[in-house]
């Protein structure tokens, strides 16, 4: 065979290996306490489900634009008026087969070999897999426990050159939880002036699930940057839709017909009877939503002193999604070793820091998508384990 060279190249979301081989320990009889995948816990509001069966039935099963929908757009763009305070057209929505594929065409987009490309490490891992599949330089901005894993304007301005095409910003976090404050983001958004051929891809699929009043601030409320700003976001973590494979995307003019070829090219369309659940997702009452990032605070509440108590962790308070990150040094063992350990032995899931970049090397990540019943089940466990240890 005669293969591209690249595919070499391409890396992956560890948290699926590990999903299956906690699957493969459960169909051998053992009990085990799922806190690795990033998805919620909870179903679908029934009123979207109906939705997109009412669609089937009424002969919505066909090709649709591939930019989406223009009512589902115009949905779109409602939600980030209410959301944001921000006026974006439906002309700038790409509705997308999820989260993913944005961050895959933007990439693809300005990844190629000679240009840097910015991301966050730890961070989402298909960001730098993808820069590295394109041939771009990968260039991390590193994000630090003593900072709440925001990451620190200063150092993100610093690391631009003339050759950065892409700067990849997400917060709320994967797989931190860090939320960047407000003054961070104006001193970020502050220093872009200096960089106009720095194009920004905002990950904001997080961004209605934060605590402790803290308020998601939208890169979208900058016009400044408008015009070369990239909008990831979706429905699967909001509207617990993970499977469906929706999302939208925000992109400046000049780039939207650049992007929907690439849909062209590689998916035609999200399929129909999804896009029309997704309006009643935004259009409808959002009380599903409220009381799911309700669910997710109190068992933040519940996991983040039970980890501390552990012996050789160390915990910060996640500002946002639904994850916790803490530091696991005091242990002796490496993120890979006790990620292991704390799924062969203890039979939990979970995800070694290192699956999402060389700078999450001595910390785990915990997804606290499950019951408070099973995550107290969970770190008694791990306590137990590592006193046996
Ligand atoms: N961005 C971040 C930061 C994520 O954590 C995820 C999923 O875990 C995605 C994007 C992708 O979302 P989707 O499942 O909609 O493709």
């Amino acid at each position: 065979m005669l293969l591209a060279e690249s595919l070499n190249r391409l890396g992956t979301e560890t948290a699926f290996d590990i999903l299956a081989r906690a699957a493969e320990l459960q169909r051998q009889g053992k009990d085990i306490i799922s806190l690795g995948i990033g998805q919620p816990d909870f179903k679908t509001p029934p009123h979207i489900v109906e939705a997109a069966i009412k669609a089937l039935r009424d002969g919505e099963h066909g090709y649709t634009p591939a930019q989406g929908i223009v009512p589902l757009r115009e949905a779109v763009s409602r939600d980030l008026n209410r959301r944001h305070g921000v006026d974006v057209h439906p002309e700038n929505v790409v509705i997308m087969p999820g989260g993913k594929p944005t961050m895959f065409f933007a990439i693809l987009m300005f990844g190629y070999p000679g240009v840097e490309i910015m991301y966050p490490d730890p961070g989402f891992p298909i960001y730098r897999s993808m820069i590295e599949y394109t041939g771009a330089r990968p260039v991390p901005i590193v994000l630090r426990e003593a900072n709440e894993f925001a990451f620190s304007a200063d150092e993100v301005l610093a690391g631009i050159t003339p050759k950065t095409s892409l700067i990849i910003l997400n917060t709320p976090g994967n797989p931190t939880g860090g939320a960047v404050p407000e003054a961070e983001i104006r001193k970020l958004v502050k220093g872009l002036e200096k960089h106009p051929h720095v194009t920004i891809m905002a990950d904001e699929i997080y961004s209605q699930m934060l605590y402790g009043g803290r308020e998601h601030v939208s890169f979208l409320r900058f016009p400044e940057i408008r015009d070369r700003l990239i909008i990831l976001d979706g429905w699967s973590k909001t509207y617990a839709m993970t499977g469906w494979r929706l999302g939208f995307s925000i992109w400046p003019k000049a780039l939207v017909e650049k992007v929907v070829r690439l849909a062209v090219n590689c998916h035609s369309c999200v399929n129909a009877p999804t896009q029309f659940a997704g309006i009643a997702a935004l259009d409808g009452p959002q009380d599903a939503v409220h009381e799911m990032v309700k669910a997710f605070d109190e068992r933040r509440k519940v996991i983040v002193p039970l980890l501390n108590q552990l012996p050789g962790f160390k915990c910060v308070d996640p500002g946002g999604a639904f994850y916790a990150f803490p530091n696991i040094t005091g242990t002796g063992m490496s993120s890979k070793e006790l990620q292991n350990k704390m799924l062969e032995t203890a039979g939990v899931a979970t995800v070694a820091g290192t699956s999402f970049g060389i700078h999450g090397e001595g910390y785990i990540r915990f997804s606290y998508a499950n019951s408070t019943e099973n995550i107290r089940r969970a770190v008694e466990r791990i306590g137990k384990l590592l006193i046996e240890n």
